[in-house]
């Protein structure tokens, strides 16, 4: 087909990025905003060798799954993919890519597969604890806060995140009339004037604190007693602070912390487990769903009270921590030294003694203290970033036979690719549940439980 030409189209899946795929004589297609079951006519945009991208022109016939977005930038926004999606199709489409994963990739015998029901929220919305708005301004110099437009930097002005709390638009607002009251301009991207590049808003939906860091472009922020004291105006205001940022790349946060109000951070909780949050630090941005993913990670780790666990890739050891309570000892190995230190400080913090965190990769860590110090485990959990785990950890896994594997998933291809390799090094799938972090987004979360063939459970 040419480019401009225009034909029909059945939509017959979600693709990873959120677009529709439709099928025409064995052509795949996919188009932007297109909804799994809608008929279209579409336009030709661009072909590849075995598929092209197409332009929605018009809904012949709706999906049953088509609904109104609740947002109105949702389009122009390139934070959500679903939004024109009703939330349980949304759930059925990631559980589906999931399945089809592990069984294509995985080589998993569908009669064999035992999912469990994903974890969907009850009120997709308004889910994050963290929000990052950058400041500029629109074309008649108005000082906005708002999203990059997909694959850009300009700004679509939005103060008011269907996936953020409430108390963000109010904080915006308060930032942009004290920057107009006092003649504070935004950062420019082209020209590198202006002070305010950011805000970032955290709160703990637990203790209710709130945490508001500006990312400027200096040292100071001029009149920043008056911000304080109209920002303390707001219910569980904890912390003010300035990360200095004057960099000229698209990196947001400044690591210089200057605090305005408060120590810098706020607290919040996952199950039992207290966590301190600095602007840097790391936390999951959708604690309920996290504690649900957490827990099923956990009973999947069937432990007794005795066992030793290692928890890779464990960043600030939100995993270790929630095993270390029902376990005799867990190991937690992460690449970024920041990450360590915050997981040592909220083991004290929690008054846990039984964790121990390793700074380096998880490939060179456990290879390492197997070989030289023949450490062992009954339990090791991973939770890897999206390209999976590496070779070298699954061989030294394969070694230390532990009796169970928890493999905590952000990418389902990658998690097929490893649970491959893991069955066919001894291993039985047992388990597998998904879990909804990011509703209004193509990603999904599993957790997979892998047992020993001969341990007979
Ligand atoms: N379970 C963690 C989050 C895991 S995200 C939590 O709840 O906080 C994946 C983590 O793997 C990130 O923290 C990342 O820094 C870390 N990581 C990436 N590559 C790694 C590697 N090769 N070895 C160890 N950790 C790695």
């Amino acid at each position: 087909m040419e480019k401009n030409e225009e034909f029909n189209l059945t939509i017959e899946d979600m693709g990873k990025d959120g677009a529709g795929i439709g099928r025409k004589n064995d052509f795949v297609w996919f188009v932007k905003d297109a909804v799994v079951g809608d008929v279209i006519t579409a336009k030709v945009m661009k072909v590849q060798k075995n598929y092209g991208f197409a332009r929605l022109m018009k809904i012949i016939t709706p999906s049953k799954y088509r609904t109104e977005a609740k947002c109105p930038v949702a389009k122009q926004c390139g934070g959500c993919q679903l939004q024109m999606m009703d939330y349980h199709a949304q759930l059925r489409v990631k559980e589906n890519e999931v399945r089809n994963a592990l069984i294509r990739i995985g080589g998993i015998p569908e009669e064999e597969l035992n999912m469990k029901p994903i974890l969907g929220m009850e009120e997709p919305w308004r889910y994050r604890n963290k929000a990052q708005y950058p400041i500029g301004t629109d074309r008649d110099g108005r000082v906005i806060a708002g999203f990059y437009a997909a694959r850009s930097h300009r700004i679509v002005e939005c103060d008011d995140c269907l996936l953020g709390v409430k108390e963000n638009q109010k904080i915006l607002n308060l930032i942009i009339g004290f920057m107009e009251d006092y003649h504070i301009r935004p950062y420019d991207e082209l020209t590198h004037k202006g002070l305010v590049r950011h805000v970032l808003i955290r709160k703990g939906f637990k203790t209710g604190e709130l945490m508001v860091c500006l990312v400027v472009n200096g040292k100071a922020l001029p009149h920043s007693e008056e911000l304080v004291r109209q920002l303390l105006l707001i219910p569980g205001m904890t912390s003010i602070s300035l990360s200095v940022n004057t960099r000229t790349d698209n990196v947001i946060m400044g690591t210089e912390i200057i605090n305005l109000y408060g120590d810098g951070g706020i607290t919040d909780y996952i199950g039992e487990i207290k966590y301190r949050i600095s602007p840097l630090s790391f936390f999951q941005v959708n604690p309920v769903q996290t504690e649900k993913l957490y827990g099923t990670a956990l009973s999947y780790a069937n432990l007794k009270g005795k066992e030793t666990v290692w928890d890779l890739y464990c960043g600030i050891g939100t995993i270790s921590l929630f095993l270390a309570q029902k376990a005799g000892k867990v190991c937690g190995v992460e690449i970024i030294p920041d990450a360590i230190r915050d997981a040592k400080e909220n083991a004290a913090l929690n008054g846990i003694e039984n964790a121990d965190f390793f700074v380096g990769k998880a490939e060179e860590v456990l290879p390492e203290k197997y070989e030289k110090e023949n450490i062992s485990a009954d339990v090791i959990v991973v939770d890897p970033p999206r390209k999976g785990c590496d070779q070298a950890v699954l061989d030294t896994m394969l070694k230390m036979k532990p009796k169970t594997i928890v493999y905590v998933s952000c990418n389902p291809s990658t998690l097929a690719r490893d649970v491959k390799i893991l069955t066919e090094g001894g291993y039985r799938l047992r388990k597998v549940r998904c879990c909804d972090m990011f509703p209004m987004s193509m990603h999904v979360e599993t957790v997979a439980a892998l047992v020993k063939n001969d341990t007979g459970s």
